[in-house]
């Protein structure tokens, strides 16, 4: 894995998992707040952090944000002071601009000035959630498109000890298995005589409705 560099903007819950994470990962992951406190807490989980007002163009100018594979903006209640940073970030140039959106109209106006990437943590966890309490087969859940999931779901003892050739789940489902987690180990390349035994994981790509047949049907 190449080190990437990541300016991340903001330290409340999310920027600071954020952080935690790519730094775990081996990154060099610069953190920016104005909040002294969240920026010493920080100095943890970051190579450096840095008390800032990313609102401010001097300042913002001066963290050289061009340099950085990636700024994602954490920034989430204060919905002014993230645009703003947005704004700033995009005409200083900086190419991959990710920010946290806190609701719809947020989304609206950081899509229109520009930023290359808009999440909502707390939604898209929030549909994850439902679709693992929906039905105790599926660990896991990401949405592809409106209608195409990647699914992680758990092999019952009906689905078990046949080799994925005879499931033919290609030509019943219509869905592709990408790959298979089984006792801690993964396989990204199932083979046909690969066989599964209860309790593993499967990673199943496929339209909604197909994927749904197929948990009903298979499982
Ligand atoms: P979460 O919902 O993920 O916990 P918050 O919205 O509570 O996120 O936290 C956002 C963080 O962004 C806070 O720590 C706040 O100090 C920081 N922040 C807000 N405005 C600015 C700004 N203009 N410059 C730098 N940091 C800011």
């Amino acid at each position: 894995m190449s080190k990437k560099q990541f300016l991340v903007i903001g330290l409340g819950r999310f920027g600071t998992s954020v952080c935690k994470e790519l730094y775990k990962q081996g990154h060099d992951v610069i953190a920016v707040d104005e909040n002294e406190e969240r920026v010493q807490d920080a100095d943890a989980f970051t190579s450096r952090a840095i008390i800032a007002d990313t609102t401010q163009e001097k300042t913002l100018r001066s963290l050289e944000p061009t340099n950085y594979d990636c700024v994602l903006v954490a920034i989430g209640d204060h919905i002014q002071e993230s645009i703003l940073t947005t704004l700033l970030l995009k005409e200083l140039g900086v190419k991959k601009v990710w920010v946290k959106a806190r609701n719809e109209q947020h989304h609206r106006v950081l899509e229109k000035i520009g930023a290359d990437r808009i999440v909502h943590p707390e939604l898209d966890m929030g549909i994850r959630i439902a679709h693992s309490l929906d039905s105790d087969k599926i660990i896991d859940y990401v949405e592809i498109s409106p209608d195409h999931s990647i699914l992680e779901m758990r092999a019952t003892s009906k689905i078990a000890g046949q080799p994925l050739a005879k499931l033919n789940i290609r030509k019943k489902y219509k869905c592709n298995i990408l790959g298979i987690k089984s006792a801690g180990r993964l396989t990204i390349t199932p083979m046909p005589d690969d066989t599964l035994t209860e309790g593993d994981v499967i990673i199943i790509l496929g339209e909604n409705k197909d994927l749904k047949r197929f948990e009903k049907g298979a499982l």
